[in-house]
C-alpha cells in the first residue's frame, strides 16, 4: 500500500518530533488508522520528503518524528498560473491541477467578465496542499488573494513573460512555447472570455505572448491544463523539455 504522505509546517531534520494539528490528528489516526510506531511520509514544501514514525497518538493530536529524508526538495520552475474564478468545482480543480502540473504560484484575477467576485484563499491553499501530498510533490504553491487584472498588470513584474491565451486566437498557428524560458506566467480568462478593453491592454503589454490552444474553444478549466501542459512540456521541468 502506497505510505501516507502529510504535509507539515514545521521545520523537518533527523529526529525532529513534530506536534500534531487535530485536524491532522484525525486524519492519521481516526481516517487512516495509524497507531503508534506506524511509518509515513511528510514533507514542508522546502525539506524534501522524510519518513516519519508515529510516536504519540489521540484523538486529538499526537507526535511524529522525522527520521530520515527520502528525497530531496524540488521545486517547480517558475511559472505562475494566473485565472479568473469560475463555479466552486472548476475553480478547486483548476488549483489542483496547477499544483499537480508544476505551477509555482497561483493568482486568481479578477477580470471584467469574472462570474465570481470572492474566492476562499484558504480552501483552495488547502486544495493545493492536498494536491501535492497526493502528487509526490516535495513544493506546494501558494495561492494568492483574488486581485484585478489591471491591478496585476499595473504592477507586472519586469521581467515575466505573459503567455496570453487568447480565445480570440482560435484556430490561429500555436505560438512556439520553447522559448518562453526564464520567469513566466500563463493567463487564462473566464466562461464570457476577455473584453475588447482588457484584450488591446494585455496585447499591448511588453512581455505579452498571445497564444492560441487550437482550433476550438476550450472551457477556462480545460484551457487552464492544457496552456501548463503545452508550457512544461517545452520548457518546462518534464523529462525532454
Ligand atoms: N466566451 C469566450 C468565447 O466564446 O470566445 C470563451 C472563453 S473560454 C471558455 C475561457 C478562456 O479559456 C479564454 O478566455 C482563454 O483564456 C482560454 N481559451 C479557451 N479556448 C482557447 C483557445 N482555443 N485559444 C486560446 N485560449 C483559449
Amino acid at each position: 500500500m502506497a505510505r501516507i504522505r502529510l504535509y507539515v509546517d514545521q521545520p523537518l531534520g533527523p529526529s525532529q518530533s513534530l506536534a500534531l494539528s487535530r485536524d491532522q490528528a484525525h486524519y492519521l489516526f481516526g481516517v487512516m488508522r495509524l497507531g503508534v510506531g506506524a511509518d509515513l511520509l511528510v514533507f514542508n514544501g522546502r525539506d524534501g520528503e522524510w519518513r516519519a514514525t508515529v510516536e504519540a497518538a489521540s484523538k486529538r493530536g499526537g507526535q511524529i518524528r522525522a527520521e530520515e529524508r527520502t528525497r530531496p526538495q524540488m521545486n517547480p520552475p517558475d511559472l505562475w498560473l494566473l485565472f479568473a474564478p469560475i463555479k466552486k468545482a472548476r475553480t478547486d480543480f483548476i488549483v489542483e491541477k496547477a499544483a499537480e502540473l508544476g505551477a509555482a504560484r497561483i493568482c486568481p484575477v479578477q477580470t471584467e467578465f469574472t462570474n465570481s467576485e470572492r474566492i476562499r484563499r484558504d480552501r483552495l491553499q488547502a486544495h493545493a496542499v492536498e494536491a501535492a501530498e497526493q502528487c509526490g510533490g516535495t513544493f506546494v504553491p501558494e495561492v494568492a488573494e483574488l486581485a484585478k487584472l489591471s491591478r496585476v498588470l499595473d504592477d507586472w513584474p519586469g521581467a515575466r513573460r505573459l503567455i496570453f491565451c487568447d480565445e480570440a486566437l482560435v484556430g490561429a498557428t500555436e505560438a512556439d512555447l520553447r522559448a518562453a524560458t526564464g520567469p513566466v506566467a500563463i493567463l487564462i480568462g473566464p466562461e464570457g472570455g476577455f473584453s475588447p478593453t482588457e484584450r488591446a491592454r494585455i496585447r499591448a503589454h511588453p512581455q505579452a505572448l498571445p497564444i492560441s490552444l487550437g482550433p476550438r474553444i476550450l472551457r477556462a478549466d480545460t484551457a487552464a491544463v492544457a496552456a501548463l501542459t503545452l508550457w512544461q512540456a517545452g520548457a518546462g521541468d518534464w523529462p525532454g523539455a
